[in-house]
């Protein structure tokens, strides 16, 4: 199927087409005709799976229809709301990207900037407003936006939102809403709660799932290590080593570990840099700009700061931190084997995550490939000082072992260092 066959507008076509993309994904495939044909959308789908363009494009198109050429100044029609900085600033470059022939008018704002050059944009008048939700309530509060006019509404990661503890700021939203309008309701994971929260706000929708156990399974691989916990920086350099210098995004469990981690990295020599809540959002957005042109192959984040990183093609994703809520691993996962890439997931386990580690088992369906043969196998009981350095002289030359075996059954390339 083409994108010609989905009922949209050529100026919206044109954009598609100098985008490259060639075939809507499996979830725009289903979702763009069903949005334009105004029905509510309860979407189960992850990052990586074109949901962004799911739901921009046909936006675009309605909005473009109902304000064409009637308002100098339009009214605000359509809001976007998602949980953190980066992806909000994501669907807003995707939407400036699918708009470039259709000029509609949209911004975005987020928290930890000044709010004056958001203010500007807004007075200016916009027609797509993507949001996090503190900055949003707070320029509302402020009586510089009004939802009054609004005729679509979209959540966007809706189970990250209640996790990060946004649901009081939803439930504030839904309420200063007009009642029509179209919903659009997008979750990578539906437990409980979010389930409560999608019938409160859906009217009769229609239910997209792009299936997790295959995207999963079908475009991801997933291999797992057991080490213990003061082994796992020489396993990672040693997996480093095998995949030869592509960028890879790793997750870590705590601001202050990715940051530790990336210490370590630079000792090795590594070209490695952290994302997360604690650094500026110039900073986040530098890294980021860094990490896209390749100048660093390493990104280390937390679960937050990840959230929205929009990269193409990434093919790795590592978690030197086993994630406690599996669900938050398919998120992760998900960041590597976008729009029909095959994606390379690797996890690093010590003792410690063994319930963890069965809990994602059990939600994958035992996917997971488990990795022996490497330098740094988990020993059962923690070490002593003694047997610590002990064990380093081993591991060394165990590693030297490994890494000669291995050149002699075949032809590797060196690991790209700086
Ligand atoms: P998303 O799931 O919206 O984060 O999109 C994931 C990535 O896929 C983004 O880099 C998009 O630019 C890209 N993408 C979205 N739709 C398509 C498509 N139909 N063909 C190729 N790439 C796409």
């Amino acid at each position: 199927m083409k994108f010609d066959q989905l009922g949209l507008i050529s100026p919206i076509l044109k954009a598609v087409e100098e985008k490259g993309y060639e075939e809507p994904t499996k979830i725009q495939k289903e979702a763009i005709p069903k949005i334009l044909k105004r029905s509510d959308i309860l979407g189960i789908a992850q990052t990586g799976t074109g949901k962004t363009a799911a739901f921009a494009i046909p936006i675009i198109q309605l909005i473009h229809k109902i304000d064409k050429d009637t308002h100098k100044r339009p009214p605000l029609r359509a809001l976007i709301l998602t949980p953190t900085r980066e992806l909000a600033i994501q669907i807003d470059e995707n939407i400036r990207d699918y708009n470039k022939h259709t000029h509609l008018r949209h911004t975005v704002i987020f928290g930890g900037v000044k709010q004056g050059k958001q203010v500007e944009a807004l007075k200016r008048g916009v027609q797509i407003l993507v949001a996090t939700p503190g900055r949003l309530l707070d320029l509302m509060d402020q009586g510089y936006i009004s939802l009054d006019d609004i005729k679509i509404f979209v959540l966007d990661e809706a189970d990250r939102m209640l996790d990060m503890g946004f649901i009081h700021s939803i439930r504030k939203l839904i309420k200063v809403l007009p009642k029509k309008k179209q919903t659009l309701f997008f979750s990578a994971t539906m437990p409980d709660n979010i389930i409560d929260l999608s019938k409160d706000m859906l009217d009769n929708p229609q239910r997209i799932e792009v299936a997790r156990k295959s995207s999963t399974a079908d475009s991801i691989d997933q291999y797992i290590y057991y080490t213990n916990r003061e082994l796992k920086v020489s396993l990672l350099d040693h997996i480093l080593g095998d995949i030869d210098g592509e960028q890879i995004l790793l997750f870590s469990k705590t601001k202050h570990g990715a940051d530790r981690l990336v210490r370590k990295l630079k000792k090795l020599k590594y070209k490695a840099e952290a994302i997360h809540g604690n650094k500026s959002q110039n900073n986040r957005q530098k890294t980021l700009g860094l990490f896209k042109e390749k100048k660093i192959q390493l990104l280390v984040a937390t679960d937050i700061a990840a959230r929205g990183i929009d990269i193409n093609k990434l093919k790795y994703v590592i978690n030197y931190d086993i994630p406690n809520i599996p669900e938050t691993y398919v998120h992760r996962i998900g960041r590597s084997g976008r729009a029909g890439e095959k994606g390379i997931a690797i996890s690093i386990s010590e003792p410690e995550d063994n319930a963890f580690v069965k809990a994602i088992e059990n939600l994958n369906k035992g996917v997971i490939n488990k990795v022996n043969d490497h330098p740094f196998p988990q020993t059962d009981k923690p070490m002593t000082e003694k047997e610590k350095k002990e064990w380093n002289k081993e591991k060394m030359k165990r590693k030297r072992e490994f890494f000669e075996n291995r050149k002699k059954n075949k032809n590797k390339r060196k690991p790209s260092r700086r």
